[in-house]
């Protein structure tokens, strides 16, 4: 029988029965949470400054404003009824690099299809539209049986969601299913969604305004970035999905955002809807210390390390540099986050804050038998989890950057494993190979491939032999043993990987794609160097894997009575973390004062964005925006008491990664601008919000408009959206 979940959200009457996500509700914070939408009921969000009704967001039988939102790696919106959609400019950045060729740079100067016909592949993109969600918490848990260890409790747990999905994407052909978890080792909740494959640029503005002030001026305020894209999905002449096709029809979406081009006033009311990817508010303090002390730093090191190489390897050749665009951009941007944080949890010495916390709740743990009987020693046992994962940590995280850094071992890596797991029945299969996710993971390496540069993936093999080397803990890997032997390990380094480049064969595609099929047997007999490399480390990334299970399997024991000890101590209940999965914030447009005596305006315009130009990268404005100011051609975006057109504002809604390009709606639920970053200080949101300094940032709906109609000169997109702009 086909479940009672159909195509919409659940029934009231099975929202009712959802074991309650949140026990109920009392938001920690004036403002902080990222709220599951079955959550925004309880919100009352009319006396936060909502002019609509909360149903016309989300309601189990209404197309609310949901259905507007899509998920295109981070979050976008669908702002007409032919599947225009509006994102920021470094969510579409990959596709327009992969689409960039040195004559045709979109990078550079920017991509604008002057006709629908004319608009271009946004390859490796596809919007996801969150269809329907059911609790099944019970489902999951049952597959726990007393006595299991931890190893064995993570593994069960994994395999009945994966029979979960599975049966439910039986039940529903077509759709994709995701089992999400929303508390660690206690809530699970079921998602189906419709997902479009066929995505298109349609404009894209050139670096010098989408990524104005790049690195310099990200995560910071004042911010003048017009970080948008606009894309649009496309459906096969049926209306289903469809891969690209020349053949397939703008998708009609079931309901799509009004634009909003008078945007917003200092202290207005909004919210923002999206998918924001991963908070760790509900985490003990040792995790915190694990991050701020071991993980954190070693990546971010490792990645400026990774960015001064490729900076390099581009210097002097464009089509060098274009590869290595996105990746370092990506990199970047977790490596200025990291720093952010770092710095922010010393300053608000959030692992000490926590530490108190934990002391308090110690305490109040003791003074009840009953209560020391049921939780008593459960913050020991975290602690007990974190020092184990310390001991090897630079071991593992080397070995993880081998895997992630190194493309050709990558290929390698997973050519492998694909051979080992493809025979396998679907469901006991890794999740990167079963069915679902095959097709996914070929794209994935045929992308790595495009952007493939010989000499950038040699020169990081060699320093990650070299730091490996350095590890005594490596040096069990004949690799590592090899190099740190050596009297010269820098030139053992370089020998080694000299021969296993001149001997593979997995830089190229149409190889890489076959070998992807092929069974284990005929991938030994090739011989290739890096194949056998991946099959040597292949049990020491086995017993890896086993070792996080245990980790992952106690941590999720752990959990759920540390949750719940805390609710009863706290009497306060708790907003699930942010898990890539469809949340709603609200907030106000508000400033804040970073430092003493210094007090940040909610708003930056235009005339800031000329201001910072210095004709260089990357405050090189392009020209055309200076003339138009020149000319006062603000059209209808300049708002009364300012001198030019709004660039960026600031609210204090929680968000987090994810978010990026999530509409901020006004009271009446209309875009007012496209969410795109967080200030310095708000990098720490993911471990603690705070009114004080959390703040998000965005493109002002007025720039988004301004820019496209009379920079790019695509008014008719004005027009598409229903917006009748200035001219
Ligand atoms: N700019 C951010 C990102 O893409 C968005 C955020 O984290 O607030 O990571």
């Amino acid at each position: 029988m086909k479940r009672s979940w159909t195509r919409r959200m659940p029934g009231a009457a099975a929202l009712a029965l959802m074991p309650a996500l949140i026990l109920a509700l009392a938001p920690a914070g004036p403002e902080e949470g990222m709220f599951p939408v079955s959550e925004i009921p309880k919100l009352d969000l009319r006396s936060k400054g909502l002019e609509i009704a909360p149903e016309e967001i989300f309601s189990p039988d209404r197309i609310g404003l949901i259905y507007g939102i899509v998920q295109v790696g981070a979050t976008g919106s669908f702002v007409s009824p032919d599947g225009l959609i509006l994102t920021n400019h470094h969510v579409a950045f990959g596709a327009a690099q992969a689409a960039s060729t040195r004559e045709n740079d979109y990078i550079r100067d920017g991509f604008l299809a002057p006709t629908r016909g004319r608009e271009i592949e946004a390859k490796g993109m596809t919007a996801r539209i969150t269809e329907s969600f059911r609790d099944v918490s019970a489902q999951v848990l049952a597959a726990v049986k007393p006595g299991m260890d931890a190893s064995a409790r993570t593994k069960a747990v994994e395999k009945k969601i994966k029979e979960i999905v599975a049966a439910a994407e039986k039940d529903d052909p077509g759709k994709r299913a995701e089992v999400a978890e929303m508390f660690a080792g206690k809530t699970y909740v079921l998602f189906l969604y419709a997902t479009l494959k066929d995505i298109r640029l349609v404009y894209v503005p050139p670096r010098s305004i989408g990524e104005f002030g790049g690195e310099e001026d990200n995560w910071m305020w004042p911010r003048h970035t017009g970080d948008f894209s606009f894309l649009r999905a496309y459906v096969g002449p049926d209306g289903g999905p469809a891969d690209f096709a020349a053949a397939n029809v703008p998708y009609r979406p079931k309901r799509f955002l009004k634009v909003a081009p008078e945007g917003v006033r200092e202290n207005d009311f909004v919210f923002l809807l999206g998918y924001p990817g991963r908070t760790y508010r509900h985490t003990a303090s040792p995790f915190l210390a694990y991050e701020e002390e071991v993980r954190m730093p070693s990546v971010a090191e490792w990645y400026a390390w990774q960015i001064a190489l490729m900076e390099k390897m581009g210097e002097g050749d464009r089509a060098v540099a274009l590869k290595h665009a996105a990746r370092i951009k990506g990199l970047a941007n977790t490596m200025k986050n990291y720093r952010g944080k770092l710095q922010g949890m010393r300053r608000v010495g959030i692992v000490e804050r926590k530490r108190a916390e934990e002391r308090r709740l110690e305490t109040f743990i003791a003074a009840d038998p009953g209560r020391a009987s049921r939780y008593g020693g459960l913050l020991a046992k975290f602690a007990a989890v974190y020092d184990e994962m310390r001991r090897d940590a630079e071991f593992r995280l080397v070995l993880g950057y081998l895997r992630s850094g190194v493309n050709l071992l990558s290929f390698a890596s997973t050519i492998y494993e694909a051979s080992l797991e493809r025979p396998k029945k679907d469901i006991e299969r890794e999740s990167a190979y079963m069915d679902r996710n095959f097709a996914q993971t070929k794209r994935r390496i045929a992308l790595a491939l495009d952007n493939y540069y010989e000499p950038t993936d040699r020169a990081v093999f060699k320093e990650i032999l070299l730091r490996g080397a350095r590890l005594e803990a490596a040096r069990s890997l004949p690799l590592f043993a090899a190099v740190a032997a050596a009297a010269d390990p820098a030139k053992a380094a370089e020998s080694y990987v000299d021969d296993l480049y001149r001997r593979t064969r997995l830089g190229d595609k149409a190889f890489v794609q076959a070998a992807l099929e092929r069974p284990a047997a005929e991938i030994k007999a090739w011989g290739d160097p890096l194949i056998e490399l991946a099959a040597a480390l292949y049990p020491e990334a086995k017993k890896l894997r086993k070792q996080e299970e245990t980790w992952n399997g106690t941590l999720d024991s752990l959990y759920p009575p540390l949750l719940e000890v805390k609710s009863q101590f706290q009497a306060q209940d708790f907003i699930p973390d942010a898990n890539s999965t469809l949340r709603l914030t609200f907030g106000r447009v508000r400033g804040y004062s970073p430092a003493d005596a210094v007090r940040y305006h909610p708003f930056t315009t235009l005339d800031g964005v000329l201001e910072k130009s210095t004709g260089r990268e990357p405050f090189d404005t392009p020209r055309e925006l200076f003339d138009l100011r020149q000319a006062g051609d603000f059209g209808r975006f300049r708002p009364e008491g300012f001198a030019s057109v709004p660039a960026c504002v600031l609210y204090d809604a929680d968000t987090t990664g994810g978010n990026s390009g999530s509409p901020v709606l006004n009271a009446r639920g209309e875009l007012v601008a496209v969410n795109f970053d967080r200030t310095y200080e708000a990098t720490i949101n993911d471990y603690a919000w705070s009114a004080d300094y959390s703040r998000s940032i965005g493109v002002d709906i007025r720039y988004v408009l301004w820019v496209t109609e009379k920079f790019a000169g695509a008014g008719f997109l004005l027009d598409e959206m229903g917006v009748n702009g200035g001219r």
